[in-house]
C-alpha cells in the first residue's frame, strides 16, 4: 500500500449496471480500498434493476434459463485474470447458492430453483439476477471509508463536457444533473429501432390485424394476446426462438413429463400454433454436458501465444490480417485437434494419447495427407473424418419430399444432437469439438479486435461467416430445451418449416412462411416473431444517450477502411484498454470509457459473462477502466502489466444475511 496525502474526491458515474457496470464497481471499490487517503464517490446508475441489469433482471419469468452452468458464472475475480488491480475471490453463483446465499430469499420458487440446482445445471435468468443483487449488496456492505456509493434507479439521457474539465450526466428522472470527473458506460445490450423491412412488417401487421414483434429480447415482450387462436410463425431457430418457446408452452401451464421415451408434452390448452424456420432449418447445436468442471478449457495447440504475437505483428505489419487465410486456419486445426483426440480416445483406447497429440499436431499442420494415415492407424477415417458441411448444414442441401419427410429427418437429427449432448463437452468428439470454440474466444479476440482484420475481410470472414456459425456451434441451449422441442413437435404444438426458411407480408392479409427445400412446406399464420436480439452495437440503436453521444460528437461509429474498402462495424470507437471513448475528431475522451456490447466490431462477441478461473476478459477489462478512473493507471495509456497490486487470499467480507 502507498502511503499519499488527502487528495480532492473523485467523482465517478457508472452507467448500466448490469454484470460489466457491476465488475466495474467492485473493482474500484476494491482499488480504492488500498487507497484509503483518496476519496472517492461513485454514482451507480440502472435504468431498470441496478445490480442485475435488464438482461438479468429478477421479476423475469422462471422460464427463461442462462445457457451458461451455474458453476460457470461468476462476478469476482481470481489468481487466473491478468489485471493489476487486487485479486478479491467471491462466490461464483453456484458457490453462492452453497453457501446459503439463496435461503432467505423472499420468493419461494427461487429457493426452491436454488434448492434443486445442481453446478452443471442451467440456472434462472431470475436467479442469477438474485445473485447479481446479492453482490451489489456485498459490495456495499463492504465499502471502505474512502467510498461513498449512490445507487440510482434511472436512465441517463446525456452525458456532457463541462469546460471545467468534468462531465455532466442527464439522468431523465432528476431535473438536476450529476456532475462526475469520470464516466465509465456499461450500456449492455440497447433497444433498436425499427428496420425498413420491420417497419413494412409492423405497417402491415396494424392494416391487416395482425401481431408482429420484431427482433427483441423475449423477456421485454408481451405476449398476452397471442392465445391458442392464432398460428404463429417464428423467423430464427436460436436461443431466442427456445425463449419463446417456453414463454408460449410451459409458462402457460403446459407440463414436460420424463417419459422412459423422453419428455411428453401436456398441453394446457392456452397454446397457439407455431411454425418456426431459419436459413439452416435446424435449431443451434445444443450444449455440450459439462465435464470441465468450474475452468476446464481446451489448451491451444495453435493458436498458442506465440502465433498470436506473431499473428498481431503481421497485422501491424501487412495493415490487417485476412481472417479466412490467417486466423481461421488455426481454428479449424484446434477444432479438428480436439475431436480427433475424442475419436482416438474411443477407437484406440489403449494408445499413447500424449504421443498421438503430439504427432496430431503435426499432422494437422502439414495437411490432411498427413493426418489421413495417421488416422487410419487409430481407425479413424472416411465418414468420421471431421466435417464443417455436416456440421453447419446438418441436414445437406436436398430438398425433402414433403413436410413429414422433413420433420421425421429432423427428430432423427435432434435425437442425435440430444445423445452426443448427454456424452458431454469432453468425451463426445462432436460436442468437445465444438465446445472447443467457446473455449477458443479469448484467443480469437486477442486477433481480431481493435482492427487487427481488414475492412472486408471483418464485413465478409466475421461478420459475415464466423460470427454467426460460432453462435449456431458452440452457445446454443442446454439439452433440455432440445428433448422440449422434440415433445413440442410429437405434440403437434410445434412444426419446424425447414431449410430456406423466409417469412413474409401476404397480400391475402396473412404472413406466410415458406421453405423452399421442404415441397408443400407453405403455412400461414397471425403472428409473426423475428425470434432474434436486436444487432449488437450502436447501429440502429435508438438509446436516447447512444444517440446523444453521436449527434454531440463525444462519441462516434467505429470504422475500419483497409486499401479504399470501409466497413462500419456497428460498434462505439473506443482505444485500446481502458477503452476511452472516441470523439468525433478522432480524439480519445480522457474521462469517458465504453465497454462492452456497445463497442461490439472493436471488441469480438461481448454478449458473453463473466466465468470464473478463465482470466476473464470482462475482469481484466473493468479492472483497467476502474484504475483509470481512478488515477492508478495513468499515464500510460492502456498498460496493463499482470503485476498485482496486492492479493487478498480470502474473501474481506462474510456473506451478509438477507
Ligand atoms: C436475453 C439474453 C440472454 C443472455 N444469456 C446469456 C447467458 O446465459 N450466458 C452468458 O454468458 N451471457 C448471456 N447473455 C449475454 C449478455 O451480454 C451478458 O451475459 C451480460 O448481460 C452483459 O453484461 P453488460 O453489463 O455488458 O450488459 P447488460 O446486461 O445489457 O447490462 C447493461 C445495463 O445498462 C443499462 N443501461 C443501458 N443504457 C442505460 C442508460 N442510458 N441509463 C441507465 N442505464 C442504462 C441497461 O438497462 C442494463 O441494465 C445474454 C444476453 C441476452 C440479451
Amino acid at each position: 500500500m502507498r502511503t499519499e496525502k488527502a487528495t480532492v474526491t473523485r467523482n465517478i458515474a457508472i452507467v448500466g449496471l448490469g454484470p460489466r457496470g457491476m465488475s466495474t464497481l467492485e473493482r474500484i471499490v476494491e482499488n480504492a480500498r488500498l487507497h484509503p487517503h483518496s476519496p472517492v464517490v461513485v454514482h451507480a446508475i440502472d435504468a431498470e434493476s441496478p445490480g442485475a441489469g435488464s438482461v438479468w433482471r429478477p421479476t423475469q419469468s422462471w422460464h427463461l434459463l442462462m445457457n451458461t452452468v451455474a458453476s460457470q458464472v461468476t462476478l469476482f475475480n481470481d489468481t487466473s485474470v491478468r489485471c493489476r488491480g487486487p485479486i478479491v475471490p467471491g462466490p461464483s453463483l453456484y458457490e453462492w447458492i452453497q453457501r446459503g446465499g439463496a435461503d432467505e430469499l423472499d420468493d419461494p420458487e427461487l429457493r426452491a430453483q436454488a434448492a434443486r440446482l445442481a453446478a452443471d445445471d442451467y440456472p434462472t435468468r431470475a436467479l442469477y439476477g438474485r445473485y447479481l443483487h446479492w453482490v451489489l449488496d456485498h459490495v456495499r456492505a463492504g465499502l471502505p471509508a474512502n467510498v461513498r456509493l449512490h445507487v440510482h434507479t434511472d436512465r441517463v439521457l446525456a452525458v456532457t463536457a463541462l469546460g471545467s474539465g468534468g462531465y455532466a450526466v442527464v439522468p431523465s428522472h432528476s431535473t438536476q444533473a450529476i456532475t462526475v470527473d469520470k464516466v465509465v458506460l456499461a450500456l449492455g445490450h440497447l433497444p433498436a429501432s425499427l428496420r425498413e423491412r420491420e417497419r413494412r412488417l409492423e405497417a402491415f401487421a396494424i392494416t391487416h390485424g395482425l401481431q408482429y414483434i420484431p427482433p427483441a429480447n423475449p423477456a421485454d415482450i408481451d405476449l398476452a394476446d397471442v392465445t391458442e387462436r392464432n398460428t404463429v410463425l417464428v423467423n430464427g431457430l436460436g436461443l431466442n426462438f427456445f425463449d419463446y418457446l417456453s414463454l408460449l408452452t410451459s409458462a402457460r401451464g403446459g407440463r414436460f413429463d420424463e417419459t422412459t421415451g423422453g419428455l411428453v408434452y401436456r398441453p394446457s390448452g392456452t397454446e397457439p400454433r407455431i411454425v418456426a424456420g431459419s436459413r439452416r432449418g435446424v435449431p443451434y447445436h445444443a450444449r455440450g454436458a459439462n465435464q470441465k468442471g468450474v475452468t476446464g478449457r481446451h489448451v491451444p495447440r495453435f493458436l498458442t501465444p506465440e502465433t498470436i504475437e506473431r499473428l498481431r505483428a503481421r497485422a501491424r505489419g501487412v495493415g490487417g490480417l485476412d481472417f479466412y487465410d490467417d486466423v481461421w486456419p488455426h481454428i479449424t486445426n484446434e477444432v479438428a485437434f480436439v475431436y480427433y483426440c475424442a475419436m482416438a480416445r474411443q477407437s484406440d483406447p489403449a494408445a499413447d494419447r500424449r504421443a498421438f497429440a503430439t504427432e496430431l499436431v503435426t499432422a494437422l499442420t502439414h495437411g490432411p495427407e498427413h493426418t489421413r494415415p495417421l488416422l487410419r492407424r487409430h481407425g479413424i477415417g472416411g465418414d468420421t473424418e471431421w466435417n464443417w458441411d455436416c456440421i453447419s448444414r446438418p441436414l445437406g442441401e436436398g430438398v425433402f419430399a414433403s413436410p413429414e419427410a422433413f420433420t421425421d429427418r429432423l427428430l432423427a437429427y435432434l435425437r442425435e444432437d440430444l445423445v452426443n449432448s448427454y456424452g458431454g463437452n469432453v468425451d463426445n468428439p462432436i460436442k468437445s469439438a465444438l465446445d472447443a470454440l467457446r473455449d477458443l474466444r479469448n484467443e480469437v479476440r486477442q486477433v481480431i479486435d481493435h482492427g487487427q482484420l481488414t475492412a472486408a475481410s471483418y464485413r465478409e470472414h466475421v461478420s459475415g461467416f464466423y460470427t454467426p456459425l460460432n453462435a449456431f456451434v458452440s452457445i446454443g441451449p442446454p439439452p433440455r430445451r432440445i428433448a422440449e422441442l422434440i415433445a413440442l413437435i410429437e405434440a403437434g404444438i410445434v412444426t419446424v418449416a425447414g431449410p430456406g426458411f423466409s417469412a413474409t407480408a401476404d397480400p391475402r392479409g396473412h404472413f406466410t412462411g415458406t421453405s423452399p427445400a421442404v415441397v408443400g412446406a407453405e403455412y400461414t399464420g397471425d403472428v409473426l416473431i423475428d425470434a432474434r436480439l436486436p444487432d449488437p452495437g450502436v447501429v440502429g440503436s435508438d438509446d436516447p444517450l447512444v444517440r446523444y453521444l453521436l449527434d454531440s460528437g463525444i462519441g462516434r461509429r467505429h470504422r475500419l477502411r483497409t486499401n479504399g474498402t470501409e466497413h462500419v462495424t456497428g460498434g462505439l470507437e473506443v482505444t485500446d484498454r481502458p477503452y476511452r471513448l472516441v470523439d468525433a475528431c478522432g480524439r480519445p475522451n480522457p474521462g469517458v470509457h465504453a465497454f462492452g456490447v456497445p463497442t461490439e466490431g472493436v471488441h469480438w462477441a461481448t454478449a458473453a459473462g463473466v466465468r470464473p478461473g478463465v482470466d476473464s476478459v470482462i475482469l481484466g477489462d473493468a479492472d483497467a477502466i476502474a484504475r483509470s478512473v481512478l488515477g492508478l493507471d495513468d499515464p500510460p495509456d492502456g498498460d496493463h502489466d499482470v503485476r498485482h497490486e496486492a492479493v487478498l487470499t480470502s474473501e474481506p467480507h462474510a456473506l451478509p444475511a438477507h
